[in-house]
């Protein structure tokens, strides 16, 4: 179902106020002092900012702990920890990726999210559970955002027997993306992780998007073999690389060729502008051409209490992470957790123009900048055409 509205008086992008159409869920026109159709309802946008729907590129809706007592962390530093005792309890801690994702998808579009790109594992101990659960909510949940799934093997494929079957049939089961994992570290076998993955995005005709958390000269290693396959295998502009956090090791020499190539094959790079982490110039990449996309990742887990699923404050950490204070780098880390995020997503339509589908968010503030650094709570989200969510609360009920 798609909806009509006429919204009056928002300001795209803080610009001057205009009125704003919707027809069957898409924008039918801009202008001053429309007249709303027969029967179309008319929301009064007071003079906010309309921009188009936060896009979150990169979670894991299927293993938040939202809504379950709270976990005291009580994790190894290092990430074969972090894995490890996710999977040796999740069943334990009743991390139902179903139920799970859909508060999760709940609380995302009351924020302004209108669509996730989630990373869901696939391991020998859960099967396709987590695929299965996200898919439902993904059906169930289709009125306030869209979802699209990376079968992700995030206890390693190689080192665990067994695991690249199950993604191949994560795959057939409908995944839209083959996620990968550190080719290196976790499976200490570069040319079989990336040869196995590739060859998933080969067999299905499917995109990559595969976490790389390898630092310094190891992860400029993996990614140049990333960069290789990409060129070999003709899959310029199929490939995204998450948290690449070699590419924020000062030293022009090892990351400047890298980009060059990133750029010439449209390889996107996913960051989360982590507090901890070198991380990608966001910048740098945005001027040599690279698209550039945000998430949360994972949203209070078993690997970290933090997160709430605010893409708003996720470009404030953008603009943070990369010193962005000016007006216009700003609204760079906003267009990162928009509409460079849909590039990145390929979304179809996606914009403020007559034509786009009408996945809106409005927001009380002056300006784009203001808006990222105050992160007002007092929002409206519109999913095709229908307002589905108003200063936090959702019209779906979280199970
Ligand atoms: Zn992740």
């Amino acid at each position: 179902m798609t909806a009509s509205l006429l919204l009056r008086n928002v300001r795209p992008y803080a610009g001057k106020a205009v009125d704003l159409l919707i027809e069957n869920g898409k924008i039918a026109q801009l202008g001053t002092n429309l007249s709303a159709p027969a029967g179309v309802a008319i929301e009064d946008g007071k003079g906010d900012i309309v921009i188009p729907g936060l896009v979150e590129a990169h979670t894991h809706l299927d293993k938040s702990l939202l809504g379950l007592p709270w976990y005291t962390n009580e994790v190894g530093p290092k990430l074969l920890d972090k894995i490890d005792n996710e999977r040796e309890n999740k069943k334990r801690l009743d991390i139902n990726p179903e139920r799970q994702s859909a508060r999760q998808s709940i609380l995302s579009s009351l924020k302004g999210t209108t669509h996730i790109r989630s990373h869901v594992d696939v391991d020998t101990e859960h099967g396709l559970w987590g695929v299965e659960g996200v898919m439902q909510t993904r059906d169930a949940y289709r009125d306030i955002v869209d979802i699209e799934l990376v079968a992700f093997p995030q206890s390693g494929l190689l080192r665990r027997p067994g695991t690249l079957e199950l993604m191949d049939q994560a795959m057939q089961a409908g995944c839209e993306i083959v996620g990968g994992l550190d080719p290196c570290t976790i499976d200490r076998d570069p040319k079989g992780h990336l040869d196995a993955v590739f060859g998933l995005c080969q067999r299905y005709g499917k995109p990559l998007d595969i976490h790389l958390h390898e630092p310094g000269e190891v992860g400029a290693f993996s990614l140049d073999l990333i960069i290789e396959r990409t060129r070999v295998l003709g899959m310029t502009g199929k490939v995204t690389v998450s948290h690449a956090f070699c590419l924020g090791t000062p030293d022009p020499a090892l990351i400047d060729p890298l980009i060059e190539e990133l750029a010439e094959l449209d390889i996107a790079i996913m960051t989360t502008a982590p507090a901890s982490r070198p991380a990608p110039p966001v910048k740098k990449l945005l001027q040599a051409g690279v698209r550039i996309c945000s998430g949360s990742d994972g949203i209070r887990d078993t690997w970290s209490p933090y997160g709430n699923a605010d893409m708003l404050e996720r470009a404030m950490f953008v603009g943070l992470r990369n010193n962005f204070r000016r007006d216009d780098e700003v609204r760079l880390a906003l267009d990162v957790c928009t509409i460079e995020g849909a590039k990145v997503m390929e979304i179809e339509d996606y914009g403020l123009e007559v034509g786009c589908v009408a996945d809106l968010v409005l927001l009380p503030a002056e300006s784009i900048a203001e808006a990222v650094a105050t992160r007002p709570p007092q929002r409206r989200v519109i999913k095709r055409g229908k307002i589905v969510a108003r200063d936090g609360v959702s019209i779906r009920t979280a199970p």
